[in-house]
């Protein structure tokens, strides 16, 4: 369990450098306030989770995609990591993601009513030993590139109803943002200098449910920025970026 020292060294390295570019993206656009930096753990050890939050790095934001090894890892490490549920949610098992994952702090992958109802009454049933506050943090996912693999909900009525749904029927969740993945061609073409279509997108999507819904541009964040394109989304206005490859090293492909 416990990781190797190079394991860890390397690690935090990356870590540093990841937060380090985000420090001066974030500077060179003069915004007040950094984003969130979301570590993207999902197929790596739970001792590399372990070797980020532990150590000086104390990184407290992990991000996972699986159901059930999100709620393995939850259950082994420390009680005071934040986790996100980002990865493809299917219905059947939302109630269960709400309910039974430790330190649960957002799902960022919601995309219909349905799955905002289970989630809402998950959250309801939920154990106090689970931990977590009293409304469950989620963002609404934005299809922004229009590629039929792609989750997510159109980015014009879709997005409004979907955030409207959240607000008035889901008592125990709290609307934190919109979320978008994009297109891969598009993030590979991004630098901090050239503006990405689906960033420009999810902005608009957000400033139209803002100004529909009447809420404050301020309290609906955007959740985008990836591995290959972290830096053209802060440059964006991105609230919390989403960082896998460029701290854990590639991934395996998973097993199905
Ligand atoms: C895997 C994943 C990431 C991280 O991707 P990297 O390219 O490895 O940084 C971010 N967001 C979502 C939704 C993911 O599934």
């Amino acid at each position: 369990m416990p990781p190797s020292p190079a394991r860890t060294t390397t690690l935090i390295d990356n870590l540093f450098s990841v937060r380090s570019l985000i420090n001066s993206a974030t500077s060179k656009a003069s915004l007040s306030k950094q984003p969130r930096l979301v570590a993207v753990s999902k197929l790596k050890p739970a001792s590399d989770i372990l070797a980020l939050h532990e150590s000086s790095a104390a990184h407290m934001h992990f991000g996972e995609n699986y159901l059930q090894e999100l709620q393995e890892k939850a259950r082994l490490l420390p009680k005071s990591i934040k986790w996100h549920f980002i990865g493809g949610l299917q219905s059947n098992k939302a109630l269960s993601l709400a309910r039974d994952t430790r330190a649960l702090w957002a799902v960022e992958s919601v995309d219909s009513e349905k799955k905002a109802s289970l989630l809402d009454k998950g959250w309801g049933q939920r154990k106090p030993e689970m931990g977590g506050e009293e409304k469950l943090r989620v963002f609404v996912q934005v299809n922004t590139s229009g590629e039929e693999s792609k989750s997510g909900v159109d980015p014009n009525g879709e997005a409004v109803g979907l955030c409207r749904f959240i607000l008035d029927q889901c008592p125990r969740l709290r609307l934190q943002g919109l979320m978008t993945i994009g297109a891969i061609a598009r993030s590979k073409a991004t630098t901090p200098d050239n503006e990405n279509e689906d960033f420009i997108c999810l902005r608009e999507a957000r400033d139209r449910v803002v100004a529909e819904l009447g809420l404050e541009g301020a309290q609906l964040e955007l959740s985008m920025g990836m591995s290959s394109d972290f830096e053209g989304a802060v440059a964006m206005g991105s609230n919390e970026i989403r960082v896998g490859t460029t701290i854990f090293g590639g991934r395996p492909p998973k097993s199905p």
